[in-house]
């Protein structure tokens, strides 16, 4: 786009409507929504949940896993011990499932948080040349940039984007 001065509106605007998507989800430790744009046009929206028939984080309780990280402290690196939700499957997945090859090719992707190391992978086979997010995932941070580089997908942090005061209190993690 040329002009530099709307493009936050439209920025702004689809990252509302990945944050809307995300109120959707039942996962009550992580809460997120992706959207899929093609030009200025919505193509799909997707947040993470169960499978179809199965029960979500709500009905049956988050599915924790608790793995070792590497973590990066302002001075050093440290591993800590995490929990992770691993019920649901993540909005970005979700989003290619119901969404066409043929629609993505050249499209972005707006998402609320940063992808982890799967749906990076996924997104970089997906025919998508833009992620856009808000929240940072530092878990995966450093292998995602560099296989979207490797696969020339632009990734842009929207750092100064605001969420939606009205559902800001559902979407917290
Ligand atoms: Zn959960
Ligand atoms: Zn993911």
């Amino acid at each position: 786009m040329k002009n530099t001065g709307r493009r936050k509106d439209w920025d702004t605007y689809f990252m509302d409507i990945a944050y809307m998507a995300s109120t959707r989800s039942r996962c009550h430790r992580r809460k997120v929504g992706a959207v899929l744009v093609q030009g200025k046009k919505l193509l799909g929206s997707a947040y993470n949940g169960a499978p179809m028939g199965m029960p979500d984080c709500s009905e049956a309780g988050c599915m924790i896993v608790e793995q070792y990280e590497m973590e990066t402290f302002e001075d050093r690196q440290e591993m800590v011990k995490k929990q992770r939700c691993v019920r649901t499957i993540h909005a970005e997945q979700n989003l290619l499932l119901f969404t066409d090859r043929r629609d993505r090719e050249g499209s972005s992707v707006y998402v609320t948080d940063q992808p982890c190391w799967t749906c990076a992978n996924m997104l970089a086979n997906s025919g998508i040349k833009e992620v856009v997010y808000h929240r940072e995932y530092n878990k995966d941070r450093e292998k995602v940039e560099h296989i979207m580089h490797e696969c020339n997908i632009v990734m842009r942090h929207l750092s100064n984007y605001v969420i939606p005061v009205g559902i800001e209190a559902d979407v917290m993690h």
